[in-house]
């Protein structure tokens, strides 16, 4: 089964860009560019993994990594955090929040699939633990 990833991206091209590079690789994908509509939109969806913006207007990728982390249905989902503008400790507080990945902005095509591919292996291992 091809693997759902719901990106969270306010940036309507890059939004596209990393939906057609993941459909390319034979991922599911399904786009959210307001940040308020995430949460509700996996929790209908429930996808395999979910790509994060940091920066977007109203609800920021670090409160939603937060409440995905505290949602008892979505807290599992491994999380790749994308950023433009990465400063010193960018990362560091991306994974606090609970992101499994960090990716900055201009991405690395390959080096985004191969951290999806890696987050897979990550969904895959939770998954097994949670019905063993
Ligand atoms: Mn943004």
């Amino acid at each position: 089964m091809p693997k759902r990833v719901l990106i969270v991206e306010d940036n309507e091209l890059n939004l596209r860009l990393f939906c057609d590079l993941l459909r390319a690789h034979d991922y599911e994908t399904d786009g959210v560019n307001d940040s308020r509509e995430a949460l509700a939109r996996a929790q209908v969806w429930r996808p395999d993994l979910l790509v994060m913006d940091i920066q977007m207007p109203h609800v920021s990728g670090l409160e939603l990594i937060e409440a995905v982390r505290r949602d008892t249905v979505l807290r599992r989902i491994p999380i790749m955090a994308v950023t433009a503008y990465a400063t010193p400790g960018d990362e560091a507080r991306a994974r606090e929040a609970g992101a499994d990945s960090y990716v900055t902005k201009p991405i690395s095509l390959m080096r985004f699939i191969e951290s999806i591919a890696a987050l897979g292996k990550i969904a895959d291992g939770r998954a097994g633990l949670a019905s063993a």
